[in-house]
């Protein structure tokens, strides 16, 4: 028997393959250099070396591609059923995400096209964005009582470690979070598969 929980489930590259539509729509460059998704290994862009770039053009680059990204970003392929499974037994499901606000219509719009009914509130923190308040993972966490909390990106998972210990981290794995290491983080799940994922 499964006890209701609280599940705050990030979107970027956990339900969307979002990453590998913006180098697309930019054509693997950014600001004149070569740009591809196994070698970007800092979500700020600015944090990879082999990148010669500014925090500022780091995320025009992502903004520029949020403008259009509603009709080319496919999403995970697995995540809708197990969503929809976890749903089923109690769990609620909350989006929290990054984005910022000013995307919510057509955030939401993709989500009701590729996980209809899922999700009960959607939260949007406007963290690496130009526009909008900016609330950390934590804090949207903190608000919902998440039990536990799926993201891609380790500095959010240690984020909402630090501030809510008793919520339980799952991380995605992507080639952005090699940061991660089993022996000095315990307490994080790491997932890499459909069957992984939710094992708790
Ligand atoms: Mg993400």
């Amino acid at each position: 028997m499964w006890a209701s929980k609280v599940v705050a489930v990030d979107f970027d590259e956990v339900l969307a393959e979002s990453m590998r539509a913006c180098l697309a729509f930019h054509n693997y460059t950014i600001c004149g250099q070569d740009i591809e998704y196994e070698t970007i290994t800092y979500y700020h862009l600015e944090d990879n070396d082999h990148l010669n770039i500014t925090t500022d053009q780091a995320v025009q680059w992502f903004d520029d591609f949020n403008e259009q990204w509603q009709n080319t970003v496919d999403p995970v392929l697995w995540a809708y059923e197990k969503l929809l499974e976890r749903k089923q037994q109690w769990h609620t499901m909350i989006l929290v995400t990054a984005r910022p606000s000013s995307l919510e219509k057509q955030t939401r719009g993709r989500l009701d096209k590729h996980f209809p009914n899922i999700f009960s509130q959607y939260k949007f923190g406007s963290i690496y964005h130009s526009t909008g308040i900016t609330r950390s993972k934590a804090e949207m966490c903190a608000e919902i009582g998440a039990d536990l909390f799926i993201d891609d990106n380790m500095r959010y998972l240690l984020d909402v470690q630090n501030h809510l210990p008793n919520t339980q981290l799952f991380l995605y794995e992507r080639p952005r979070n090699h940061e991660y290491k089993s022996e000095l983080h315990p307490w994080i799940t790491k997932v890499s598969s459909r069957s992984d994922i939710f094992v708790a």
